[in-house]
């Protein structure tokens, strides 16, 4: 029994559908559609026992409202410091989020960048990051700043090297194109491309990656890498001194990049 499935919404969203060790119950993250949620539900012989949100965008959590219509009570966990209506459990950095009927006890980390008030749960070997980090890239910074999004996948980065990294979208195969051009000779950057091109092909996701993974192949994790410093410096035109000066152009980069 697979303890964590996935629903698609949008274009490219997963909504998780963790089950632990039930049967017959599960946690959703980031509910930004209720339609294809009440749709699978049923199919898997699943009802929804908390709402798990990662941050304030409506593609995460749009779908709420009409899941509790249709699950009145449900308990909705989420950040504090933004801005989201249904929320019922408001949450802090270290706050712990208990779901006994499941058998999960996940740990609430701020990764404050995509938003300012964006949330990770970690538990289990497992890590529900939203839009903060993705395979083989991060999130677009809509709030907060090169300096928070950096120290926020530090963060993350020091996580057991085992973790699942379970992200908000499927954006691996663009997000390695861009990792290709950045380390040309970062042979493990190829090594996922063909699998993922496979995987894509037949409709499955890319996800979740691990956090050992991401370390080789994730340039926005490997901003003090040699090799992602000259790539950065070249694209910039000067000279780069630290971490974060990389990090800021490669995350620019990366917005105007459509390989
Ligand atoms: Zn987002």
């Amino acid at each position: 029994m697979q303890p964590v499935l996935h629903v698609r919404a949008f274009q490219d969203n997963y909504i998780w559908v963790i089950r632990g060790i039930s049967r017959t119950h599960a946690a959703l993250v980031d509910p930004g559609d209720a339609a294809p949620v009440l749709a699978a539900l049923p199919r898997l012989g699943i009802v929804p026992a908390a709402i798990l949100c990662t941050h304030h965008h409506a593609d995460h959590v749009g779908g709420i409202s009409e899941l509790l219509q249709h699950f009145p009570g449900l308990p909705v966990y989420g950040p504090a410091h933004e801005n989201i209506d249904s929320l019922t459990q408001r949450l802090h950095d270290g706050d712990e989020v208990r779901l006994p009927e499941l058998g999960l006890n996940f740990r609430v980390l701020d990764v404050p960048g995509h938003t300012r008030g964006h949330i990770a749960y970690v538990g289990h070997g497992w890590l529900f990051c939203g839009d903060t980090l993705f395979s083989a890239g991060c999130g677009r910074l809509f709030e907060g700043t090169p300096g928070q999004m950096l120290a926020s996948l530090t963060r993350l980065a020091a996580l057991p090297e085992d973790s699942a990294i379970f992200c908000g979208h499927e954006y691996t195969a663009a997000n390695l194109r861009f990792a290709a051009v950045v380390e040309p000779d970062n042979r493990e950057v190829r090594v996922p491309q063909q699998t993922v091109e496979e995987l894509r092909a037949r409709g499955q996701p890319t996800l979740p990656s691990t956090l050992a993974v991401e370390k080789r192949i994730n340039p926005f994790l490997r901003t003090r890498e040699p090799s992602v410093r000259r790539a950065a410096e070249q694209h910039a035109g000067r000279k780069l001194e630290t971490a974060l000066e990389v990090f800021t152009v490669i995350r620019r980069w990366k917005d105007d990049f459509r390989g």
